[in-house]
This record gives structure tokens, C-alpha cells and sequence, in this order.
């Protein structure tokens, strides 16, 4: 039996005849969740997405619920709720898809979520690039504040909230939640250090805040409507709901695919939904969730505690779609964008590719990031270039291995994780690839072009 989507999110994204405006939304169910939701105690709401479980969608997959009881309730000071709509990491469009195409349902979920930690102010930040998704989001904003949805006294409740649209500049480090809330002071988005600034105690204008991501929002609209218990039996112990999967790369039919998580594996996504690799063509690689995840290679062996407890062992295509089990095989779901590589990918282009986009896109503010960041780019660009040494390769590796750990913020893992899983993975293109450009430096009347090819990325 094939493998089928279950849609939660995307319930009427793509439905012939649904439309963004908020007469189309209210006819499908719209706003009837914060109908009842708003009546109810927000520590009761809280309590609901702590049982569902759901976790982040941003990418780091942090429980939901225990961030919002990171909120520090005692200061005095106001509390705010940030959506970060920033969707930079290639590979990943899975919420411009909802902004674009559902954006009521967004604005739900975002009220739902300030009600829950009493904001009386919400902030989308959209990335500046999103300009239709920006106009898209202020005209219904505007729809959901005449109907009284958004706004003083919701609904006749007592509590209001405003959400306003601020466009980022299209800087990748923005969707850093900490670099976000610097931009949307006005300031450069420099991430700032934890702690002590961890945003639930000292976020946005020094205040507590809570940034979640675009389907994280919608989520929390969906777990109220089903109640957190009955949401946790979505998908698996320790990953419950949906996770919506981008496929991008080499597939036949590259889009978006909701699916129950943990009830599909990667061989699913690839055949039953991405139509299977090019004709002719075999995947050699795939990155699980954006660009800055691990790297998988075809034929990788992972020992693994199989779901009901016993020893068992995986290959790349039998990952089931959840974040534990991604985790057991030394990656990461993060984003959800699923990018497959077949085998006429050139994994050391594949790689220049990324270093020249994670270098352009350091903020510059420490040296480990800034320095090696820019150092595995021109390392990398040379080897493609054809001027690789041998010792390029651990070179390479080791330079990353000096980048994670020791920055402000998760870009330095951005940075470092891509070479550290491509280069022992693939060490035997390298060698292949360079090698034959030492041949051709020391025979230069017998070489071929070492002219430029692979997946480009950016
Ligand atoms: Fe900036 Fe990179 Fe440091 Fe993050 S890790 S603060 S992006 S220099």
C-alpha cells in the first residue's frame, strides 16, 4: 500500500475554490477555535499544548509548551509573542506555503498563542524577500481586526491583541530567534549570547518573549480544537502531529507532502510521494531538513532501538519520517526539506556550494564562525576550482570540527555540520576529484577541463 498524506495543516491548502480572504475561511470552520478557546483559562491552553507534545517546527524541535513555561511570569514586565516567518534555510518553503495560500489560519493561531501567554502584542516577522506573503498577511490582518478577531476586546472576551507584519531585510542569521527580535528592534541582527538572553526572560525590548515558528502557530490551533491528549496520539511517542515535507533535488515530483509523523519512511517520500529519482538515475545522497542538517549516503548502515524496544538496523531509505528516529541515525529532521542528490551530483561542488552561502551568511560577530566560515568557502572553491591538495580533506574536517561549539549562536553548527558529515562520507570523491587535478597540474598537455558541475543550492 502506498504511503498517503494526512492533512492537518494543509487540510485546505491546494482545495479547488479556497481562497485567502476571510469569508471562504469562516465558511470552512474559521475562528470557531478561538470562538470557544478565548472563553477558557489561558493556563488551561498552555496545559493543552504541553500534553499534545508538540514540538517546535523551525527546525531545533524544542516542546512547544515548555517554552511557554519558560515565560517569566514575575518581572511585570509585558509579554510578547514573535512568529518568526523568516523561512530562509534552503530547501525548506513549507510556511510560505500557509502564508500565502491560508493566512487566516495563521492569524488564528497566532491569537490563540498570545492568548495563551496573555501577549497584548504579536509580531510576524516575514522575511523581506515575501513581499506577496507580506501584503497577503497585512489585508488579512486587516479582514480579522473588522471582524473583531484581532484587536480590542475579541469577541466581547476582554482580552485584546494586535499583530503587526514587519518585513526582515533578507538576511539568513534573522531566522536566528535572538537575531530576530535585534532586527525587529532596528537594529543589525546580531544573535546575542544565552544567557543571559534567553528571549522567555530577556527577548524582544528586553521583555519576555516567545518566538514561534509559522506551523508551529498553526499547530497550536489544531491541538486546541482536538484537545493536547487526543493530539499526542498523532504520529509517535516523542514526535506527535504532522511534519510537512518539502522534497527538492532530484526527484520526479518535487512539492509538499503533510505526513502523520513517524508513519513514513524516507523509501515513502522518495517513491510514493517524490515519484522516485530521474529516470535513468540513482540517489546517492540526501540532507533531512535543510541544508545545514547531516548528510546521508545510500548504503549508510545505523544501529537503532527499533520502536518497540528491540536492537534492530536501519538503511537511509527505511528511516521512518520522525525526529527520534533521525536523531538515532546521527541527523536531524530540523526544517523538514528533504533535498535528494543523485549520482550525478559532484558532493565536493554540492559542498563548495553550501560553504559559499553559510560564509555570506555569518553575521561576522565571532571568530570561530566568521573566520572559518569564509576559510572552508575559498578551501572548498579552490578544490572545485582544481587547485586541491590532498590535505584539503583534513583540512576541511578539522576546521569544522573547530567551528561547532564555540559561537553565539547555532550558525557555527550550520556551518561546521555540513562538512563534517560530507567530507568522511564522501572522502573517496575527494580523493578522486583531487587526485585528478594533481595529475592534470603535473600533465598539463594531456588534461581534460576541470569545468564546474553539481547540485546548486544558491
Ligand atoms: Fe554570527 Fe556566526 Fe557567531 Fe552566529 S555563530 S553570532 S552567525 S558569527
Amino acid at each position: 500500500m502506498p504511503a498517503t498524506e494526512r492533512r492537518i495543516i494543509y487540510r485546505h491548502i491546494d482545495e479547488p475554490g479556497y481562497t485567502t480572504d476571510l469569508v471562504c475561511y469562516q465558511r470552512h470552520g474559521g475562528y470557531e477555535i478561538l470562538r470557544k478557546a478565548i472563553q477558557r483559562q489561558p493556563e488551561e491552553l498552555v496545559q493543552e499544548v504541553k500534553d499534545s507534545g508538540l514540538k517546535g517546527r523551525g527546525g531545533a524541535g524544542f516542546p512547544t509548551g515548555v517554552k511557554w513555561g519558560f515565560l517569566d511570569r514575575k518581572s511585570g514586565k509585558p509579554v510578547y509573542l514573535i512568529c518568526n516567518a523568516d523561512e530562509s534555510e534552503p530547501g525548506t518553503y513549507k510556511d510560505r506555503q500557509i502564508i500565502y495560500k491560508d493566512p487566516h489560519q495563521l492569524i488564528e493561531g497566532t491569537v490563540l498563542s498570545a492568548f495563551a501567554i496573555q501577549a497584548r502584542l504579536a509580531f510576524i516577522y516575514i522575511r523581506g524577500e515575501m513581499f506577496g506573503g507580506f501584503t497577503i498577511l497585512e489585508r488579512a490582518i486587516e479582514e480579522a481586526r473588522a471582524a473583531n478577531f484581532v484587536g480590542n476586546n475579541i469577541l466581547g472576551s476582554g482580552y485584546s491583541v494586535d499583530i503587526i507584519v514587519h518585513r526582515g531585510a533578507g538576511c539568513y542569521i534573522c531566522g536566528e530567534e535572538t537575531g530576530l527580535i535585534e532586527s525587529l528592534e532596528g537594529k543589525r541582527a546580531y544573535p546575542r549570547i544565552k544567557p543571559p538572553y534567553f528571549p522567555a526572560v530577556l527577548g524582544l525590548y528586553n521583555c519576555p518573549t516567545i518566538v514561534n515558528n509559522v506551523e508551529t502557530l498553526c499547530q497550536v490551533k489544531h491541538v486546541l480544537d482536538m484537545g493536547g491528549k487526543e493530539f499526542a496520539k498523532i504520529g509517535v511517542p516523542g514526535d506527535s502531529g504532522t511534519h510537512i515535507w518539502g522534497l527538492s533535488g532530484h526527484v520526479a515530483k518535487p512539492g509538499y507532502y503533510e505526513i502523520e509523523s513517524g508513519k513514513a519512511t524516507v523509501r515513502d517520500l522518495l517513491y510514493d510521494f517524490g515519484g522516485g529519482p530521474p529516470a535513468g538515475r540513482t540517489i546517492k545522497a540526501i540532507i533531512p531538513g535543510g541544508v545545514s542538517m547531516k548528510i546521508l549516503r545510500m548504503g549508510e548502515k545505523f544501529k537503532v532501538k527499533l520502536p518497540d524496544g528491540s536492537p534492530g538496523e536501519w538503511g537511509v531509505l527505511d528511516i521512518p519520517l520522525d525526529s527520534g528516529s533521525f536523531a538515532q541515525c546521527g541527523t536531524s529532521l530540523g526544517t523538514s526539506g528533504m533535498i535528494f542528490m543523485d549520482d550525478t551530483t559532484d558532493m565536493v561542488e554540492a559542498l563548495a556550494n553550501l560553504n559559499a552561502f553559510y560564509a555570506h551568511e555569518s553575521c561576522g560577530q565571532c571568530t570561530p564562525c566568521r573566520e572559518g566560515s569564509l576559510w572552508l568557502k575559498k578551501i572548498t572553491t579552490r578544490v572545485c576550482d582544481g587547485g586541491g591538495r590532498m590535505e584539503d580533506i583534513d583540512l576541511v574536517k578539522t576546521i569544522a570540527d573547530q567551528v561547532a561549539g564555540r559561537t553565539i549562536c547555532a550558525h557555527g553548527e550550520a556551518v561546521a555540520w555540513p562538512c563534517q558529515s560530507n567530507v568522511p562520507k564522501f572522502r573517496d570523491e575527494w580523493e578522486a576529484k583531487i587526485r585528478a587535478q594533481i595529475h592534470a597540474r603535473e600533465h598539463p598537455e594531456g588534461a581534460a577541463t576541470t569545468a564546474r558541475t553539481g547540485l546548486r543550492l544558491v
